[in-house]
């Protein structure tokens, strides 16, 4: 392997990728971590090629100084971009904290920079903590797609590993350094060091096609009124849950807004559109987060209360009816008196279809509408 030639390809590489992600940023401006990322790559360009020029006679400010700046500012500056991928909250004492430990960093570099193998030792596990980070990030990230996240994770983890060893070499052969603070054997950590950076590069840009893939797959799932599962991905949900948990007791529930089409003709369409956003939102509120909910028709919802049996389960529905009745009286200031009517069956997967529990559910909901409304039943299904 000729070192020269695979530095410059990398180095070439990073640069094109840079621009790919500028490009990209430029496309959709609202994503800043793409951004953040060219900078990364151009950083990495910009101090490798400084570290090139140590066999020249250029200052050491130059040479040793910046180029290991920048060269710590490229993994920071992937830090900052994963920072948007991820559940992490940045607040404004997390940024005063960063930005902190960087200045720190930096004074600490400049402080060594005319002793060549300190210099390398502090760069090296900055550079190690920073990719740390980022393996931590993503762990946190919104991403979910798990051979994706694993391979950056694992070359995040391998990089901190390789800056790891470089610092170990380092301190290990301190007497036997050469002129710029390294010991004969890191061309190898530094060769993996040049590789990995490539990798990151060549790998980052996916994560846009993901986050696009995520939000499209968001918006084709969700009902855009109440952001509740859309029909089809409640029942894909549920077909889902009949398979993965065949014996876990559940109670499915049907609910239905009383003469929804009065409070339409008396108060308008917005007002009827705000009324079912609301009950949505008190459904969600009040259903558990693993409960599966979703908005299966006009001013029908319907959900599966998972573990759960039926007593318990009715008294849940006739708690969802006393709230509606008590919070959604008036809407926008107009008095729609909201109420809402629900049927619900017990289910064990195993013994009942999925279709045949809508059903049933159905029925009882049916039921409730012929008693008055604004109350709950509980109805009963054959096995199957
Ligand atoms: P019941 O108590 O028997 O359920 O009577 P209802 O009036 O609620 O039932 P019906 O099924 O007759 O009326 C439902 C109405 O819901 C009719 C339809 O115009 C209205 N609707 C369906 N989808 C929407 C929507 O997205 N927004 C609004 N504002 N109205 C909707
Ligand atoms: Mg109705
Ligand atoms: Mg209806």
């Amino acid at each position: 392997m000729h070192l020269p030639t695979v530095v410059m390809v990398a180095l070439v590489i990073n640069l094109l990728v840079g621009v790919y992600l500028y490009l990209l940023y430029r496309r959709k401006p609202k994503d800043r971590c793409f951004k953040l990322w060219s900078y990364s790559c151009w950083w990495f360009v910009s101090g490798a090629s400084l570290v090139v020029l140590r066999a020249y006679p250029v200052p050491d400010l130059l040479s040793y100084f910046i180029a290991d700046v920048l060269l710590l500012l490229a993994p920071v500056y992937v830090l900052a971009g994963l920072v948007q991928f991820s559940r992490f909250r940045y607040t404004r004492r997390r940024r005063q904290c960063a930005v902190g430990a960087l200045v720190v960093a930096i004074v600490a570099l400049f402080l060594c920079y005319q002793q060549p193998g300190a210099l390398s030792v502090a760069v090296s596990l900055a550079i190690a903590l920073t990719f740390c980070l980022c393996a931590y990030l993503l762990f946190k990230s919104i991403i979910i797609e798990p051979i994706f996240t694993r391979t950056l994770q694992t070359v995040f983890v391998l990089h901190a590993a390789v800056m790891l060893i470089q610092a170990a070499l380092v301190i290990d052969n301190w007497q036997h350094l050469n002129l710029h603070g390294l010991p004969e054997i890191s061309v190898y950590t530094l060769l993996s060091h040049i590789m990995l950076t490539t990798v990151t590069a060549l790998l980052l840009p996916w994560l846009s096609f993901l986050k696009l893939e995520r939000q499209l797959t968001f918006k084709s799932q969700r009902d855009g009124l109440t952001r509740l599962a859309n029909r089809e991905h409640f029942f894909n949900q549920l077909e889902r849950y009949w398979q993965q948990h065949p014996s876990v007791p559940a109670v499915f529930m049907m609910i239905d807004i009383d003469f929804f089409k009065t409070v339409n003709d008396t108060f308008g369409h917005a007002v009827g559109d705000r009324a079912i956003a609301s009950v949505a939102r008190l459904l969600s509120k009040q259903l558990r987060s693993n409960d599966i909910i979703g908005r299966i028709g006009g001013e029908e919802y319907a959900a599966l209360l998972i573990d759960i049996d039926e007593s318990t389960a009715t008294v849940i529905g006739q708690r969802l009816c006393q709230q509606v009745a008590a919070q959604l009286q008036f809407i926008e200031e107009k008095k729609v008196e909201l109420t809402i009517s629900i049927g619900l069956v017990q289910i064990i997967p195993a013994q009942h279809g999925h279709k045949i529990a809508f059903k049933a559910a159905d029925e009882a909901l049916y039921a409730s509408k012929q008693a008055g409304r604004n109350t709950v039943t509980l109805g009963k299904i054959n096995t199957v």
